[in-house]
């Protein structure tokens, strides 16, 4: 069985369903993230990014989907195994550690990564949950100070969304 999801990430300040009066910015960045899962357990992430400042963004899966608050409710870094923050190629990090990405002078971010953690099914899967790309760099864990084994320092979200079922294959 192969699995496709997708992330519509978005500044969803209009969507709430309350007036709110939270201090984020409207920060004008969107962005689309595509998962497919493969027969070797690998799953392909790729996505772009537009809005954004030049240089890197911390990406990472958290654990819940309600975009209730925005990217206040959607929790800590998806951490089912219990580990402290990393990057993507740590063996110590959350499975929803994705590292950054980069965006170019136009503010585009455009990337594609394969990852041994994430997965689209079981009890560890990532469906249903939020993805956030930060105002921050993502400092993988080795900033030398509580929040870095935390966040990587990178915890003010941009945009964000639910990663949903796109399509599913019987193989
Ligand atoms: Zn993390």
């Amino acid at each position: 069985m192969e699995i496709k999801a997708v992330c519509i990430l978005k500044d969803q300040h209009d969507m709430y369903p309350y007036p709110h009066d939270l201090p984020d910015p409207v920060s004008g960045v969107n962005g689309i993230v595509v998962f497919e899962s493969h027969a070797n357990g690998q799953v392909l992430i790729k996505g772009s990014f537009t809005g954004l400042t030049r240089g890197k963004h911390g990406l990472h899966v958290c654990t819940f989907g309600n975009l209730f608050n925005g990217y206040h409710s959607i929790g800590p870094h998806f951490n089912p195994r219990k580990k402290f923050h990393g990057g993507q190629h740590d063996k110590e990090r959350h499975v929803g550690d994705l590292g950054n990405v980069e965006a170019n002078e136009e503010g585009v971010a455009e990337f594609q990564i394969e990852d041994h953690l994430i997965s689209l099914s079981g009890t560890e899967s990532v469906i249903g949950r939020a993805m956030v790309i930060q105002a921050e760099e993502d400092d993988l864990g080795k900033g030398e100070n509580e929040e870095s084994l935390i966040t990587g320092n990178a915890a003010t979200g941009l945009a964000w969304g639910v990663i949903g079922i796109a399509e599913i294959t019987a193989s």
